[in-house]
């Protein structure tokens, strides 16, 4: 069964000329979907028989919060979510001086491998279905009671090994007839799948692209990220360009800080000299360490050296501010002590508190 949340108004449309029902039921469908309702009897200007055959065609899914984390230092909230069939998900609530801005996840698990990342440890579980993204934005925001400003997907997965589900969602919820979220205020970040870039680039999308980098040369990107084995850095910077160009829009370089491994003075040159000159912008992002993986984040000192050296280079870069570091934000990290040792463990990071 599909998810009813994930259909355009187009395919409503049709779907409505088939079983011979008026238009202006697929703009009213539409609106219930984007407004989040989780149950056909709230669809109130529906004949009850058009309830009920969709009811019999399409899961219609209701908010199955987990679990809800809120973090004492600055009320960044995680939240689980539960999916139709038992697995979960992911996403981050965000407070900024501009807004509300959510995390959400695009996949439940990850293939990619990256070596510091929580969502690959077991690997890719399966696709969200655009309806699955959608969900996250309108359940989160009926929880907080508050609008979302911004999107990133930056959750659990890889958003470009889930193409078409992804690009789906750009479209429901940028629909002016739905949740009309403005596209400029959409960020996707990719482990750099080239050919999805490129493809991405000609969607006429005006989303801001964030490029995983973490290293600026091949033999440490290597061991980091075994995509790079398919996509080499000069590849995947390329790419990144192409997609300025193609658009118009400064690509962001993100570039996670792990103590004397990507940190150093010489790296810092290495990432300078392989950016200048272009239409981008490096987040450097200490390392949020994960449970049971040794490595750690750089310190301030390290970060500012680099940032320097950055910046000696013509560079842009920014050091992302650390949210929800209490309630272990980073990636995949909830699902992950979920699915091992279960909610309701007393070692809790202190300063993080829990709502059932
Ligand atoms: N698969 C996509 C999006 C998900 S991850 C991608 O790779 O871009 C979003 C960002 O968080 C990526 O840059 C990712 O490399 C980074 N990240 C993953 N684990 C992290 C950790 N433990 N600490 C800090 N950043 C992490």
């Amino acid at each position: 069964m599909r998810h009813l949340r994930s259909l355009l108004p187009d395919e409503l449309k049709l779907l409505m000329a088939e079983r011979g029902e008026p238009a202006y039921r697929a703009a009213q469908i539409f609106s219930w979907c984007s407004r989040g309702v989780s149950h056909y009897d709230q669809m109130t200007n529906l004949p009850q028989e058009l309830r009920q055959w969709l009811a019999e065609q399409f899961i219609l899914t209701e908010p199955r919060i987990l679990c809800r984390q809120v973090s004492a230092k600055d009320g960044t909230v995680k939240y689980l979510f539960g999916l139709y069939d038992g697995h979960a998900v992911e996403s981050v609530l965000m407070q900024y001086e501009h807004g509300r801005s959510l995390c959400i996840s695009s996949q439940v698990g990850c293939r990619m491998g990256c070596r510091f990342c929580a969502s690959t440890v077991g690997g890719l579980v399966r696709n969200l279905e655009a309806g699955e993204l959608l969900d996250q934005m309108l359940f989160a925001a009926q929880d907080s009671g508050r609008r979302i400003d911004s999107l990133v997907l930056m959750g659990i997965g890889e958003p470009f090994d889930n193409y078409d589900n992804v690009v789906r969602f750009f479209r429901l919820v940028g629909h002016s007839d739905g949740v009309g979220l403005g596209l400029r205020h959409i960020s996707v970040s990719t482990c750099g799948l080239v050919p999805e870039i490129d493809r991405f680039a000609g969607e006429g999308l005006p989303i801001t692209l964030s490029i995983s980098l973490h290293a600026p040369n091949n033999a440490l990107r290597d061991e980091m990220m075994p995509i790079n084995r398919r996509h080499s850095v000069e590849e995947v910077v390329a790419a990144g360009h192409r997609y300025a160009e193609r658009t118009g829009r400064r690509v962001y370089f993100e570039y996670v800080m792990i103590a004397g491994q990507n940190d150093g003075e010489r790296e810092a040159r290495a990432l300078g000299a392989l950016l200048k000159g272009n239409l981008c912008h490096v987040n450097l992002i200490p390392l949020n360490p994960v449970r049971d993986k040794a490595q750690k984040s750089s310190d301030r000192t390290a970060i500012a050296r680099f940032q320097r050296v950055l910046c000696a280079c013509g560079v842009r870069s920014t050091v992302r501010r650390r949210l929800g570091e209490d309630i272990e934000a980073a990636c995949g990290q909830l699902r992950r002590s979920e699915i091992e040792l279960g909610f309701w463990e007393d070692d809790r990071p202190d300063g993080a508190t829990e709502e059932p």
